[in-house]
């Protein structure tokens, strides 16, 4: 650990970073920023599905993903794949054991295309990669979906149904599907129908975190900001 630290200090003089998660100066992610991504599992119920979350995005962690997902901070790639890893060893735990069955998959929802060419990469996938994970790609975008920011939980809903294909037949293949963050369960739910309709079984969700809030956060609020209103709401 200290050899760890003294090789990072010596990184950071030849290669000025900030913090991800709060902008701190020569650290890619600072002691604290870093603790709030220690796993926090807690299980969702989207439909009848399970989904496993990594982390509550209503933390100070949501900072590091945010910075990891829009302004290509890969270099916490490694860090946020331990809570998203947590919560897939999880959701495979739970899953319910049939002798003789296939072995458990991991099934990505599909980036957007636009969203892949904006980033250069596919945020959860990178994830999967770095946790040893190896990712089927078993669904596709059937067609262009509006963003999901600025919808309510039906018309989110609306939004899904029918936006993901199976590849091939996926006949008796399990899967447990994975995603960044769940928000309505809209994605996920359009997922595992998209699985079901292809033969395959879906044995539950697992996601890097959850939130409770909808329309989540303004990217701009300030930590001030977000209290209050999490005060003012909750
Ligand atoms: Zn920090």
């Amino acid at each position: 650990m200290i050899l760890r630290e003294a090789l990072l200090d010596a990184y950071a003089v030849l290669c000025p970073v900030n913090c991800a998660g709060c902008g701190a100066d020569d650290r890619y992610l600072c002691a604290l920023c870093r603790a709030a991504l220690v796993p926090d599992l807690s299980v969702r119920l989207v439909g009848g599905m399970r989904v496993h979350c990594g982390l509550d995005y209503e933390s100070r962690g949501r900072r590091v993903i945010l910075a990891y997902k829009e302004q290509g901070r890969t270099d916490v790639a490694s860090a946020l794949a331990v809570p998203l890893a947590a919560a897939v060893r999880a959701a495979i735990a739970a899953s319910p054991l049939a002798s003789g069955s296939s072995p458990v998959a991991l099934a990505l929802v599909p980036t957007g295309r636009a969203a892949f060419r904006r980033r250069g990469y596919d945020p959860v996938r990178l994830l999967v990669r770095r946790a040893g994970g190896r990712p089927e790609r078993v669904l596709l975008p059937a067609r262009t979906t509006a963003t999901q920011k600025a919808l309510g939980v039906e018309d989110r809903a609306q939004n899904m149904r029918g936006a993901f294909v199976a590849t091939r037949r996926l006949d008796g293949r399990r899967f447990i599907l994975v995603d960044d963050i769940l928000t309505s369960g809209a994605t996920l739910t359009e997922a595992a129908r998209a699985i079901s309709a292809a033969g395959g079984e879906v044995l539950g969700g697992a996601t890097l975190a959850f939130t409770r809030r909808l329309h989540a956060f303004r990217d701009n609020a300030s930590a001030e900001d977000y209290r209050g209103r999490k005060g003012a709401k909750d």
